[in-house]
């Protein structure tokens, strides 16, 4: 049982002004597995006021300052590893092998990444006689999900100190535990007291009491679209820069030269992967009508042979986080059902012979048509929506007929792939199956967010631009 009660501001673990226990629930067992505290405003004032005390120090150290630095929270993360990975399993369910070959593998990767890029990067320049420089933002506030909870909270945290912010972050109440052990290697490589401070507690009242502080400079937020907006209304009365990164319903084009069985394939377990919970998950499938039985067919197999089971067992997918999405989810099922798309795998209920947890059976429809709730809601579950088209533009136009663009797929010969790739308005599109890339930056178009995260891009959200004229001709005067 973990207690994870106390907040860490100013370099220190500290109660919060008001206690307001929470209870931590493993989804795999549906039991308490630990505990922390909901802050309030004024936990959120005194974090922000350290953010704010400790800025003018940390934003003049050098680069060569902040890369050991970065250096030295990579190494105490090493040791720590094993630890992240153990509890992003128990606060969230995803299977350990995942935990530990991605979750808290992205952790220690944008930490490395904001270091090369850091080598590398050009705060001044020189144009004529003005010089262009690029300073640090200032105090950012970081709201996060419980989905890919470390991915989330390092591809902020490590570029923002790399560029020398200091920061307030409040990781999703309903997976906290990962986001301890982070502050705790923070904490242990040394970063400065007031440069990270961590707030425990839920939207209403530590993330609007962040996003509408009038010291926070800028408001990082990851998780829904429904409460992205919240955030940038919030933030809108002081002006604030917000970055977001919200939710996704990806198309997935199968194009009729892709060699089906791999296209389709990959595409089911893509979806299944951490029992569909990623917000880039291709969940919408799009196939030629032709070979829709055929695709359904390869999606059925390979769905019934994704194992559902303990995440700490052998099992390909764990549970879904919560009781909440598990009942949402089940919703969103027979929603499909109802509209009446095809059922191919899986469907409502749980998985035979899994009576406690959060599992959810791996559930393929075929014959989704794009109006269909099961095609247009992010359903953040096992359940994947394949989708006829009939002509190449068709593919286009279904694949952007969402609200949203977070992230395209495209399976096919390359040259034909390439082409559709630059038709597809999203913010990352995915070429057969071609694996993650830490550099290439990660965010959405349309009403996936504003911003991008990752490699360095990722710099630009935490650096305000000065112009300073007559630079140039100041130092050569001199
Ligand atoms: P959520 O929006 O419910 O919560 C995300 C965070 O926001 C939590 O820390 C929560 O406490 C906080 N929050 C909730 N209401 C708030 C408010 N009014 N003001 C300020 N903070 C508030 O999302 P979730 O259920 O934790 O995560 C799932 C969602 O996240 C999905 O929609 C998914 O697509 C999205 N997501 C997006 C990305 C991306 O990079 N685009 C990555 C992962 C997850």
């Amino acid at each position: 049982m973990r207690d994870y009660t106390k907040f860490y501001i100013d370099g220190q673990w500290v109660d919060p002004a008001v206690a307001n226990p929470l209870d931590v629930i493993n989804p795999a067992t549906e039991e308490v597995a630990g505990k922390i505290n909901l802050g309030s405003a004024a936990d959120v004032d005194r974090a922000v006021a350290a953010a704010k005390a400790a800025f003018p120090a940390f934003a003049r150290t050098s680069v060569k300052e902040r890369i050991e630095l970065l250096g030295a929270i990579a190494g105490e993360y090493q040791k720590r590893y094993n630890d992240i990975a153990a509890a992003i399993t128990e606060e969230m369910g995803a299977p350990a092998w995942l935990s530990n070959q991605a979750q808290a593998a992205l952790g220690i990767g944008h930490i490395a990444t904001a270091i090369e890029v850091l080598k590398g990067y050009k705060f001044d320049e020189l144009k004529g006689t003005t010089l262009i420089t690029k300073e640090p933002i200032g105090v950012c506030a970081f709201i996060t999900p419980w989905n890919w909870p470390i991915n989330q909270i390092a591809c902020k945290v490590a570029p923002a100190l790399a560029v020398g912010c200091t920061m307030v972050l409040k990781p999703s109440e309903i997976a906290p535990f990962s986001a301890y052990i982070w502050t705790e290697i923070l904490h242990a490589a040394g970063v400065p007291k007031g440069v990270f401070n961590l707030v425990n507690g839920d939207g209403p009242g530590v993330g609007v009491a962040l996003s509408s502080h009038k010291d926070v400079d800028m408001v990082s937020f990851t998780g829904s679209t429904r409460a992205g907006i919240a955030v940038a209304k919030n933030a809108a009365d002081t002006v604030k820069r917000v970055a977001q990164e919200l939710g996704g319903k990806s198309p997935n084009i199968v194009l009729p030269d892709a060699d089906l069985v791999k296209a389709v394939s990959g595409g089911v377990q893509s979806v299944m992967m951490n029992s569909g919970q990623s917000c880039n998950a291709p969940t919408r499938m799009l196939v030629p009508r032709a070979k829709m039985a055929e695709a359904a067919a390869i999606a059925k197999q390979v769905a019934e042979a994704t194992t559902v089971g303990d995440p700490n067992g052998n099992s390909a997918m764990g549970p879904v986080v919560s009781e909440t999405q598990w009942h949402k989810i089940q919703g969103l099922i027979e929603q499909g059902i109802k509209e009446g798309a095809t059922l191919v795998a899986g469907g409502p209920g749980r998985p035979e012979g899994l009576d406690k947890g959060y599992y959810v059976k791996p559930t393929i429809f075929a014959d989704v048509t794009n109006d269909m709730t099961i095609a247009r809601e992010e359903i953040f579950g096992p359940v994947l929506a394949m989708l006829p088209y009939d002509s190449g533009e068709d593919a286009i136009a279904i694949g952007n007929d969402t609200v949203y663009g977070l992230a395209a797929y495209v399976q096919g010969e390359p040259e034909h792939a390439r082409l559709v790739a630059r038709e597809l308005r999203a913010g990352q599109v995915n070429i057969n199956q071609a694996g993650f890339d830490l550099m290439a930056p990660f965010g959405g178009y349309k009403q996936s967010g504003n911003g991008r995260e990752w490699g360095d891009h990722g710099f630009a959200d935490f650096l305000e631009v000065k112009a300073i004229i007559g630079f140039g001709e100041a130092q050569a005067a001199e």
